[in-house]
């Protein structure tokens, strides 16, 4: 299978670091180097900086429905290549080829829905105080965008961004992931090759915190977007402000999963369950502390492991497999911390709960019950296969223990009632809820969190809003 080595996009030019130096990229399944990516210092820096005020010059004078037409163009180029990208992200992150082309259509969704919403950008005009006087409101681009990106979708963590931001007239330098890297450089590549002006995009990869102090610091840079841990972005976020500049922040979550004495059991293990184990657990919305009726909770349970038995843990390239490892050897360190946690606690391990092998990172999917309230599992993200489940008896009970942790991102909820459909859309503290169904992050409906889990949106016209200045403009006639 190949794999190249990855390089920085600048000015429509794909080039090596000035300085010549390199990074490796390892797949989590065998631990092997498959090649390296540039690493950039401050020369490219100012570089891609000095091609993206170009860029927005020529992107911002350009109307939205050619913008349209630009990124219309890259989604039917991603179309084309999915097969290739997917087999790409599976190799340096891990997950099963199925899951990889599924993020590849869906970046294509994204991007399509965000080249028509981008025509959709009005402002207004306002009755004004006096007939001879006009007053406007102009939306305009923000400038140019610095978006940082993790590892865990590579791809679709960066649609999101640069759809909003090409959409508005924004350029964008994202700094993609070094440990994940070949195929966010094939998603750029597409617009590109769809004709994209120089500068508009660009990648850079290096140093996370060298790029991102950079950056953000840099006048010419007017926005921030970035998804990871909760404690950069407070970092990111803290030096975004002592610039004033604007920012989105996804960052972590601990989603809980409330599962109503009149649930649909077999809905609720099946749709929890599959979420749960998707991309290995490493998803920010992943559904991470179960809340069961007490009335029925052992035999969700039960159904919950049987679940879990049927799952084919293996290489992400080899058919059949339905979990990957995990993408690298922080995850599977941080998990140990978990499982030597609860079992110092007394949480009750149902399965799982090991490293399976000597080679490549891979961990069981994990399923704990009686999860003790204090335990790291119920306080902390646990970002991997690893489901804690606890029992309730009142519903505004589960509500207080979805709302207890500082997070606020993704909920789940499983019932059949209208009254507790109510009683969880109102009170839930979440950017997203979703009931009787796993997460279906569609473009065109918000996606964010509340609390610590960031600030903003990136679906929905509200995404677009993000990248938006408002100008008043009023004008008296003489
Ligand atoms: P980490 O906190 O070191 O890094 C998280 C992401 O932030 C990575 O993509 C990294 O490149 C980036 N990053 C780190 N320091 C940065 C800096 N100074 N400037 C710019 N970017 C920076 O942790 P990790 O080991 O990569 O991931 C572990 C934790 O990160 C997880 O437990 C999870 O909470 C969080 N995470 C969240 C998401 C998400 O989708 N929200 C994705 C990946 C990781």
């Amino acid at each position: 299978m190949s794999y190249q080595d990855t390089q920085l996009l600048i000015s429509n030019q794909w080039r090596q670091a000035a300085n010549g130096k390199t990074l490796p990229v390892i797949n989590p399944a065998n631990g092997q180097e498959i090649g390296r990516v540039a690493y950039a210092e401050k020369p490219d820096f100012d570089a891609a900086i000095a091609a993206a005020e170009q860029g927005f010059e020529i992107w911002r004078n350009t109307p939205a429905v050619e913008r349209q037409k630009v990124m219309r163009s890259a989604a039917q180029l991603l179309s084309e290549r999915v097969d290739a990208i997917a087999v790409l992200m599976t190799l340096e992150n891990g997950k099963p080829l199925a899951e990889s082309k599924a993020e590849v259509i869906g970046a294509v969704d994204t991007l399509n829905f965000f080249a028509d919403e981008g025509r959709r950008v009005y402002g207004r005009i306002v009755h004004p105080r006096a007939m001879n006087v006009q007053m406007q409101v102009l939306k305009q681009p923000v400038g140019v965008v610095a978006a940082f990106t993790p590892w865990n979708f590579p791809i679709n963590q960066i649609i999101r961004k640069m759809g909003a931001a090409l959409a508005t007239g924004c350029a964008i330098i994202v700094k993609a992931p070094e440990e994940t890297p070949a195929s966010p450089a094939a998603l750029l590549k597409c617009f590109v090759d769809a004709g994209i002006p120089a500068g508009v995009v660009g990648l850079l990869y290096g140093i996370p915190s060298e790029i991102s102090s950079y950056l953000i610091s840099h006048p010419v840079i007017r926005k921030i977007s970035f998804t990871g841990s909760t404690a950069v972005g407070k970092m990111l976020a803290a030096m975004a402000g002592q610039h004033m500049k604007r920012i989105t922040m996804e960052l972590g979550g601990h989603s809980p999963v409330i599962v109503c004495d009149d649930a649909n059991i077999d809905l609720a293990v099946k749709a929890s369950a599959g979420a749960k184990f998707r991309n290995a657990g490493q998803v920010c919305i992943s559904p991470t502390r179960f809340l069961v009726h007490n009335s029925i909770k052992d035999e969700f349970i039960r159904k919950f492991v049987a679940f879990t038995g049927k799952i084919k843990l293996g290489d992400g390239l080899t058919e059949g497999t339905t979990m990957g490892p995990l993408a690298n050897t922080r995850r599977l360190d941080a998990m140990h911390k978990i499982m030597t946690d609860i079992r110092a606690k007394g949480g009750k391990v149902e399965v799982g709960g090991e490293r399976i092998g000597e080679v490549g990172n891979f961990f069981a999917p994990t399923v704990i019950s009686d999860v003790p309230l204090d335990a790291s599992l119920f306080n902390d993200e646990p970002f991997g296969p690893i489901a804690g489940i606890r029992g309730f008896d009142r519903l505004d009970e589960a509500i207080a223990e979805a709302n207890r942790l500082p997070y606020g991102l993704a909920s789940y909820a499983f019932t059949s009632s209208l009254k507790h459909q109510h009683m969880l859309a109102q009170n839930i503290q979440a950017g997203m809820l979703w009931i009787n169904q796993p997460a279906v992050a569609v473009a065109e409906m918000p996606f964010g969190g509340v609390k610590d889990s960031g600030f903003g949106s990136e679906g929905g016209p509200e995404a677009l809003e993000a990248y938006l200045n408002t100008k008043s403009v009023s004008t008296v006639m003489v």
